[in-house]
């Protein structure tokens, strides 16, 4: 346990008389403690300045965060300035947890706790609670009263300054009322890569979680939020100064239509979500970070065992025509030919005339006999958008919910996908939370779309799978614009988006030209095997892949297999290789079998040595891009020192599988 405690006292000012009252020390001097890492690699400094805290993070002495303001303006008086410090505690964090779904099945998480106690001027209490892993620095706030039953916090001072040379790899916040039908913002928008700290977004609103940082060539920093729930809003980064400082801030007043509150409301005592900085010399500590589970604990119970998996999805490749019976038949059969879990049923499925409510139990029925489970999508409004697809209206009347959760049960029914909500205020999250726990009062686990970032949600709910919360493979039906990008994205959602939670991307699509008859439609630039990385990059424990029946005919046997073989589910993740918007190599583990994928964005091809020294000697199978850019397959034996060579074209990728059986 590596805690100093060292109070300095500053040496000015009338206070520094011998016998003067302490607190009047404390409260007008500079007050400074830090805390460490396990290994000893990670410092978080904290200070109290004049009566306004501050804290500093350092990866083994490298400046990661410069004096950085925390605190909160709220209803009952400022937790901002005027601060005293009465009391500080430390503890040892030692937990291992399992996540049946997560990035990470075991977990072993171990953290040095310091909480810094301290009182505003009206007496209430602010706790800072700062953990510390050998990659991750967290903290939350805890305020409370003596004599005060609820709160409202107006605004954050909580901020993240950045040295200015570093560079900033950052999502923008988009205004609501953009979109489609007002369902905007949901995390769908260009990423800026490598720009000066201080770039400000162009719509003026900053930047959403996570944001990825370089600090130059001395390593990476990646800033997020977990644990948000309904006692919160989901917030975000505000435009930075130019000198770098980012600061907290809350939802746009105009979000869901201008309905609820931007601020946040709660009863005392409140504990804020944990906001996370991930940190390392490479990108293998923010690949490989669980932070956003390590925090945060289940709310509630699951009422059966959830199982994750593969699924089909028609309206992906064939849209809103195939929302008939025949069609998601035809995907039932592949799904079951494939050896899925699950099909996917999207919207409009309710229309009498496509399926129709009273059509579904037989079609739920056909899937069960063929071992596949069925999934619903739903309109979350409501009355927040206008987006007019179908079943809307069934969910945000509590008892109309549990009216429709029953009917869902009922039929068979294994889970939902929701879409549309547009907004992190904190009446949305509390939306988000009661929808996730009445539907496991049902059995069914959700997925959301068109949606925010989940924020810890793999552990806080059971039965949450998995979230878009990215400009997803849908955008590459709807824009050859998008798809030109597609190789280009694959390399920074991986290294970003992904690594905070599960990403709802929907990745293989196999059809040249992306429509149900390859004629019409955008041209994909990638190569089949940059397709088959995608199933192994993005993680997702539903993964609701973008093939067509005529693809079983199209692709050589080795794909197909491929395609039954490879798991929606992990046990280990490890960064190997990649920089954002160039290339991304990771690998992933499953029991003992290993498979490690690669896509490439360059114009020009590009040679990797991989660092594998774990499989060193073995034989792996290697997907790779043939000349007419479709898939071969071959063998390679890494080195006896761990090295395996690798080149990739433009648009290409590569697949390696180690399978000891
Ligand atoms: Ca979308």
């Amino acid at each position: 346990m590596k805690v100093s405690l060292s109070p300095r006292l500053a040496l000015s000012g009338p206070f520094l008389v011998v016998g003067t009252v302490v607190t009047l020390l404390f409260s007008f001097s500079l007050y400074a403690q830090e805390v460490k890492s396990p290994d000893g690699s990670i410092t978080v400094k904290f200070n109290l300045d004049s009566g306004h805290l501050f804290y500093e993070v350092f990866c083994k002495d490298i400046p990661v965060l410069e004096a950085s303001p925390l605190g909160l303006e709220t209803s009952i008086g400022s937790f901002a300035s005027g601060l005293k410090i009465t009391g500080t505690q430390t503890a040892a964090i030692d937990e291992r947890y399992t996540l049946p779904h997560g990035k990470t099945r075991d977990v072993h998480y171990t953290a040095n706790e310091l909480t810094v106690r301290l009182a505003n001027e009206q007496n209430d209490i602010l706790e800072v609670i700062f953990r510390v892993s050998n990659r991750d620095a967290a903290f939350a706030y805890r305020i409370s009263s003596p004599n005060k039953r609820r709160i409202t916090i107006e605004r954050e001072r909580t901020g993240f300054k950045f040295p200015r040379s570093a560079t900033a790899f950052v999502t923008q916040q988009v205004a609501w009322g953009g979109g489609f039908m007002g369902t905007k913002p949901s995390y769908e928008e260009g990423y800026m890569i490598d720009v000066p700290v201080g770039t400000r977004s162009r719509p003026g609103l900053g930047f959403t979680f996570p944001a990825l940082f370089r600090l130059g060539s001395d390593g990476w920093a990646l800033i997020s939020e977990t644990g948000v729930t309904g006692r919160y809003a989901g917030s975000r980064l505000g435009n930075p100064t130019p000198e770098g400082l980012y600061t907290i801030a809350f939802p746009e007043q105009a979000e869901n239509a201008g309905l609820g509150e931007a601020s946040v409301s709660a009863a005392l005592p409140l504990m804020t979500p944990w906001r996370t900085i991930t940190v390392g010399q490479t990108l293998a500590p923010i690949v490989e970070t669980t932070v956003a589970t390590d925090v945060v604990k289940p709310l509630y119970e699951p009422s059966i065992e959830y199982k994750p998996g593969r699924s089909t999805w028609s309206w992906l490749v064939w849209q809103d025509a195939s929302m008939n019976v025949r069609d998601q038949r035809a995907f039932i059969d592949l799904a079951s030919e494939l050896g899925y879990e699950y099909i996917l049923i999207d919207a409009l499925w309710d229309e009498e005339g496509r399926i129709g409510r009273n059509r579904m139990p037989e079609m739920v029925e056909y899937a069960r006999s063929k071992n596949v489970g069925v999934i619903l999508w739903y309109n979350s409004n409501g009355y927040w958008n206008d987006a007019p697809q179908t079943p809307r209206n069934r969910l945000h009347i509590t008892p109309e919910r549990h009216k429709e959760f029953a009917w869902l049960q009922s039929i068979g029914v294994k889970g939902m996908k929701v879409d549309f909500f547009g907004g992190d205020k904190q009446m949305t999250m509390q939306y988000y939370e009661d929808i996730l726990h009445d539907a496991n009062l049902y059995g069914l686990m959700l997925i959301f779309h068109g949606c925010t970032l989940p924020r810890g949600w793999e552990r806080l709910y059971p039965n949450f799978m998995t979230s878009e919360a990215v400009t997803a493979s849908e955008n590459l039906i709807f824009s050859q614009g998008f798809a030109n990008n597609e190789a280009f994205n694959s390399t920074v959602f991986p290294l970003i988006r992904n690594t905070v939670a599960a990403m709802d991307y929907g990745p293989v699509l196999l059809n040249k030209v992306l429509s149900r008859d390859q004629r019409r439609g955008s041209q994909r630039t990638t190569t089949d095997v940059f397709q088959l990385a995608t199933a192994v990059l993005f993680q997702s424990p539903l993964q609701h892949f973008g093939v067509t029946p005529n693809n079983l005919q199209e692709q050589p046997d080795y794909v197909i297999d491929f395609l039954k073989a490879v798991p929606a589910v992990w046990d280990e993740i490890r960064f190997i290789d990649g920089y954002p918007g160039k290339y991304a190599v990771l690998a992933r583990r499953s029991g003992d079998r290993w498979y490690i994928a690669a896509t490439h964005a360059d114009r020009e091809s590009r040679d990797l040595t991989l660092s594998l020294p774990w499989l060193k000697d073995k034989t792996l199978d290697h997907y790779y891009d043939k000349e007419d850019r479709s898939a071969g397959l071959r063998k390679v034996t890494v080195k006896e020192d761990g090295s395996l060579s690798l080149s990739l074209v433009s648009g290409g990728g590569a697949v390696l599988v180690y399978n000891p059986q």
